[in-house]
């Protein structure tokens, strides 16, 4: 499924018609219209992650080129293995419609804190780029406090219950909207949520909830990677601590070392310098590969500075998709700067010879 089918839209629509959808199917299928029915609550959460998406222009511009709305370069934007539509909750839902067509959906508090994310440039060798590969990353980060797990509270001491939200952790009102009234939920401000107070802070972390700690996190390199692109590790970055949700660990691919080769997209050069007779005569010779290994190629007999010879599938892998770019091998003819007396004579023959006059026309 995507937004524009949600929606029942088609994807040319304006951002009238889209918000004109959203409208008519979030007001079908309310919680509060549909009270206990778990498929109208589903068909909610999905219009409001749709209209989410196309009605910012440049999220609908993502999708519409890359059926995500994940950086082009990040893990979770490869080969579709994120649905724009996981994670996203009835709270976000009924914030959103109330955001979209109510009030202001009770300002701060409402939202569930995510801690910052964390970025490290990472430079990459041939191999990695184009094959793909592992790495093992090591990051200092704020994780959660070791010793209250990240409550905040002191263990011994413990907590009391939130006497604002009797313990919930959420607050619910009516409010009364363009549309009619409607029930929202925010997150209870004075306990942030989690229904406790502590009745005295946890003393390893002062009350925040989180520690600093050095951690190795395994990341799966794709093939195909290109400088600039992002590599996003959800849930891997700082913990914000007490009842927050972690933010993310972003690589970013700084440099790629590609030795002899020079890149062409998905594909690779190898600029193979033979000699003049070598070019008349042809031959066999070594190129090396991506991975380390080395090939064996024939150069025909007559071949010409700049003409390239294809090796299908010796390329750099494919972002997102299947299979490999292509290697050229691209001759180049070494001319010497110097010859002996013998070796001038030979090309003065040669010069004379039929085979190597220039037809001018
Ligand atoms: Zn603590
Ligand atoms: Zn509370």
């Amino acid at each position: 499924m995507n937004p524009y089918e949600v929606l029942g839209v088609n994807r040319s629509a304006s951002a009238e018609d889209i918000k004109k959808a959203y409208r008519t199917a979030a007001m079908k299928n309310h919680p509060d219209r549909n009270p206990g029915d778990h498929q109208a609550e589903e068909r909610f959460k999905r219009v409001a992650r749709a209209y989410e998406v196309l009605s910012d222009p440049s999220r609908r511009d993502t999708y519409d080129r890359y059926g995500t709305t994940e950086d082009p370069g990040s893990a979770a934007g490869m080969g579709g293995m994120h649905d724009i539509f996981s994670g996203f909750g009835l709270d976000d839902a009924l914030r959103a419609f109330m955001e979209n067509f109510g009030f202001s959906a009770g300002g701060s508090g409402s939202r569930v804190v995510q801690g910052e994310d964390i970025t490290v440039k990472v430079n990459l060798d041939l191999e990695e780029a184009a094959l793909g590969g592992s790495r093992e990353i090591e990051v200092e980060k704020n994780t959660v406090c070791s010793e209250c797990s990240g409550t905040g509270a002191d263990k011994a001491s413990g907590s009391e219950s939130c006497r604002h939200c009797n313990g919930m952790g959420k607050v619910s009102s009516i409010r009364n909207t363009l549309l009619g009234s409607f029930r929202t939920v925010t997150q209870c401000h004075v306990c942030g949520g989690r229904g406790t107070i502590p009745k005295k802070l946890c003393s390893n972390c002062r009350g925040r909830g989180f520690e600093k700690r050095k951690s190795t996190i395994a990341v799966d390199l794709p093939a195909g990677l290109s400088e600039g692109h992002y590599i996003r590790l959800r849930g891997q970055g700082h913990h914000p601590g007490q009842g927050g949700v972690p933010g993310d660990l972003k690589l970013f691919i700084n440099e790629i070392d590609y030795g002899p080769f020079r890149r062409e997209g998905d594909n690779l050069v190898y600029s193979l310098t033979i000699s003049y007779p070598q070019a008349v005569l042809g031959g066999e010779f070594s190129v090396p590969l991506p991975d380390g290994d080395s090939l064996q190629i024939k150069v025909g007999s007559g071949t010409g500075a700049g003409v390239r010879i294809k090796q299908k599938h010796h390329g750099m892998g494919r972002l997102n998709r299947r299979g490999r770019g292509d290697l050229f091998v691209e001759i180049d003819i070494h001319v010497p700067d110097k010859v002996k007396r013998s070796e001038k004579e030979l090309l003065k023959k040669l010069e004379e010879s039929p085979s190597f006059k220039i037809k001018r026309k």
